[in-house]
């Protein structure tokens, strides 16, 4: 499965000459057969090889690129194993010596593109879909971990707590007795929360999971939420009544649910926040203009875009700025300025160098006013690169593709 690990590995790739391969395939399984998604990934091939036929390209990278085609195609047809994947992603340049290959659990758009580096948007999309979940069930002495990522749910561990008695029924003295060994069993239901606590907390150690979901009989699920590291209480997103012993199709139905409820009241949060920083001129950006500038100095902490959002300009050869607008020189550092297909792409590559997040918003009215684009920032923008001139005289933003 893929993780931001995987992405900064990507983008620390460069071709250093030879071409990179950045192959992605449709195989959702409910509109193709594997002989469908075998004829479009030949078509694919064929048709960036007839492109390639008329440029000029020195023989090693031509040779690197033949064996691209050669390598991609046979994978397709003889490596791929499906299963639940919905969506493939080749990365490949055999001059370096380099493959990388991600089933995905989501269908992408068909796609082969050529360049320096591995093309990643479709892929930071998902990532950004996608956050990793814990569930926890407990009962007053079992518990059950799960993982939830990309859709599919993993059962982490079962814990069992023999020391925990069952539920005491008879009455003693005057019920004192009763009352005496309640005690004593809330002492150990007690413990056992504390114990699922503490496994909970290590497997967040381990996993970094974003959000965590508890479940269970609504006697003991405030008990438990007490019981939780204070690190894991401001990640728990929902409480469930679900118990302990469900079947994992219902489990996994209900977390599904949770998280698509998560992830837009998330999109909600962030919208809203990000108008009150824009209209506060605190720690906010909005439009494209801006945002890029605080993204030359390293200040984005979340990048919200608008999905499929893109724009051609140029970048700084120098020192790496983007801006939308055709110019010769940079306006930052007088570095030549170089064409590029699309800034909004780069901005995105760019926040994940810097380990900032970016979150793909669908069409929003909100962000369509701020300009399709703006960010959370790490601090307030020094004003002296806010204010600076948008552009010298005569330049014009370039238009379309
Ligand atoms: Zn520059």
């Amino acid at each position: 499965m893929i993780s931001s690990a995987d992405i900064r590995k990507l983008l620390n790739f460069k071709g250093d000459g030879y071409k990179v391969c950045s192959f992605y395939l449709n195989v959702d399984g409910s509109k193709y057969t594997p002989r469908d998604y075998e004829t479009l990934a030949k078509d694919l091939i064929k048709e960036r090889r007839l492109q390639l036929q008329g440029e000029d390209l020195p023989p090693p990278v031509r040779q690197s690129l033949e064996e691209d085609f050669e390598k991609i195609e046979r994978f397709v047809r003889q490596g791929f194993q499906r299963n639940n994947s919905r969506g493939l992603a080749i990365f490949s340049c055999a001059g370096k010596d380099f493959w990388q290959v991600y089933p995905l659990p989501r269908p992408v758009k068909n796609a082969f593109i050529l360049g320096s580096d591995p093309y990643i948007r479709p892929l930071t999309v998902l990532l950004d879909e996608y956050h990793r979940y814990c569930l926890t069930l407990v009962s007053r002495n079992k518990a059950r971990i799960f993982e939830v990522y990309l859709g599919e749910i993993l059962e982490h561990s079962e814990i069992f707590d023999e020391e925990v008695p069952g539920k005491v029924r008879v009455a003693g003295w005057y019920g004192l007795e009763e009352k005496r060994i309640e005690r004593h069993i809330e002492y150990h239901v007690y413990q056992h929360l504390k114990r699922v606590a503490d496994q909970v907390f290590d497997f967040f150690k381990n996993r970094r999971f974003d959000y965590l979901v508890i479940g269970g009989r609504s006697d003991i699920l405030p008990e438990f939420e007490r019981c939780l590291h204070s690190s894991l209480k401001e990640r728990l997103v929902a409480k469930v009544d679900l118990d302990v012993e469900a079947p994992l199709h219902e489990i996994k139905a209900q977390v599904l649910q949770i998280e698509r409820e998560v992830e837009q009241r998330q999109e909600v949060n962030l919208i809203t926040r990000l108008v009150e920083e824009v209209s506060t001129e605190g720690f906010g950006v909005s439009g494209l203009h801006d945002t890029l500038r605080a993204l030359h100095v390293g200040n984005i902490h979340t990048l919200l875009v608008e999905e499929g959002f893109s724009t051609p300009g140029m970048e700084c050869q120098k020192c790496g700025f983007l801006t939308p607008v055709e110019e010769k020189f940079c306006p930052i550092c007088q570095g030549p300025l170089q064409e590029v297909p699309d800034v909004v792409d780069e901005a995105i590559e760019e926040v994940y160098r810097q380990r900032g997040e970016v979150e793909h918003i669908p069409d929003n009215p909100v962000l369509r006013q701020l300009g399709r684009i703006g960010a959370l920032l790490r601090f307030k923008m020094p004003t002296t690169l806010q204010t600076l001139p948008p552009s010298s005289e005569g330049s014009r933003e370039i238009q379309g593709r």
